[in-house]
């Protein structure tokens, strides 16, 4: 692999940038992750092929990253390329009940366009952060509705079949997983986003923002929920119950407000909240028997410390 070789011929080709060295504390919501070798802003359709031919070629591994607000990355960072989805595919548009909308756009945006536009489609998803493309490799979603349900087409970068358009009917979506996971590059999608009554959609979206203000410590850098519910459960109830609530590792902290998320209350590492995450997990399951699994996604090396 040469990673070197890669750097010279990005610069040379791209109209996006590249970057050697890039922390990744800087592209996440937790400001946390060591340095990503390259980070490489993709600009255009052909920027993304361009960019997925020369890593293969140089057999550099790669990553595609939106906000990171569901990531945790590795205090020694990760050994490849990190790729964010730049100009082209922040643009969004309204075609009659559809939303057509490039994966960097940023969800909060989408939700607040279409609630402009008189459309009701998307109000269960006020206050949920990251991109477009985040949210449909995560299926994002509340109680109230999840993305995957809402989506007309994906089209895709695959880097062995180049531009797919799937149509949302052929997708597997799942509790915080959708079959786009491993596919490629999700570059834009069309959802759809029904009309509804204004008056309606603003007071469901402001009882919605204001339970997340009451119930989650949305002043302190997180990722969200860090574990997924198990069947019939509440992850955070569980975490509670074993009284783990405001448990502590170097810099990370069990929120006190919300026992399902892990707080950064200062100079956390990432190995702080790998530990926790990995305390929670035993901790659960030595009372319960539950094994909870993780919702955040890891990238990099995370070795027992
Ligand atoms: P990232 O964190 O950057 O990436 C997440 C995953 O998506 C990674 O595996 C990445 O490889 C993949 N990915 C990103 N972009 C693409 C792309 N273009 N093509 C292919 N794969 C891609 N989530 C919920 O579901 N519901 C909630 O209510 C919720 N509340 C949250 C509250 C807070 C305060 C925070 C910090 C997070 C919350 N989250 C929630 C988690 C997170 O916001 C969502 O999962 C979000 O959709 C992730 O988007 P992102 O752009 O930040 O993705």
């Amino acid at each position: 692999m040469s990673v070197e070789a890669a750097a010279r011929r990005l610069r040379d080709s791209l109209s996006g940038t590249v970057r050697s060295n890039e922390p990744m504390a800087r592209h996440t919501t937790y400001r946390i992750g060591g340095p990503a070798e390259l980070f490489c802003t993709l600009d255009s359709v052909h920027d993304v092929a361009t960019t997925l031919r020369i890593l293969g070629e140089e057999g550099v591994p790669w990553s595609i990253v939106g906000k990171g607000s569901n990531l945790l990355v590795a205090d020694g960072g990760y050994a490849g390329a990190v790729l964010v989805l730049g100009r082209e595919f922040k643009r969004h548009a309204i075609e009659g009940d559809l939303l057509r909308a490039g994966a960097a756009s940023v969800a909060a945006v989408l939700v607040q366009e279409a609630f402009g536009r008189g459309m009701a489609g998307l109000a269960w998803a006020v206050g949920i952060p990251g991109t477009l493309g985040g949210a449909l490799a995560m299926n994002a979603g509340t109680r109230d509705g999840s993305v995957g349900a809402t989506v007309d087409t994906v089209t895709l970068f695959s880097p062995e079949e180049g531009l797919l358009l799937v149509h949302g009917s052929d997708i597997e979506w799942g509790y915080r997983r959708s079959g786009l996971a491993g596919r490629g590059i999700i570059l834009e999608a069309a959802l759809r986003v029904s009309s509804g009554d204004p008056i309606q959609v603003r007071s469901a979206m402001e009882r919605l923002l204001k339970e997340r203000k009451g119930s989650q410590p949305l002043g302190m850098p997180s990722a969200g929920s860090v574990f997924m519910n198990p069947e019939g459960a509440s992850a955070g109830r569980l975490i509670e119950a074993a009284g783990l609530k405001g448990l502590r590792r170097g810099g990370a902290m069990v929120s006190p407000q919300h026992a399902n998320f892990i707080v950064n209350d200062g100079g956390a590492t990432a190995a702080d909240v790998a530990g926790l995450m990995r305390t929670i997990q035993t901790t659960v399951k030595a009372r319960t028997g539950v094994e909870l699994r993780p919702e955040i996604r890891l990238l990099g090396s995370f070795e027992e410390s």
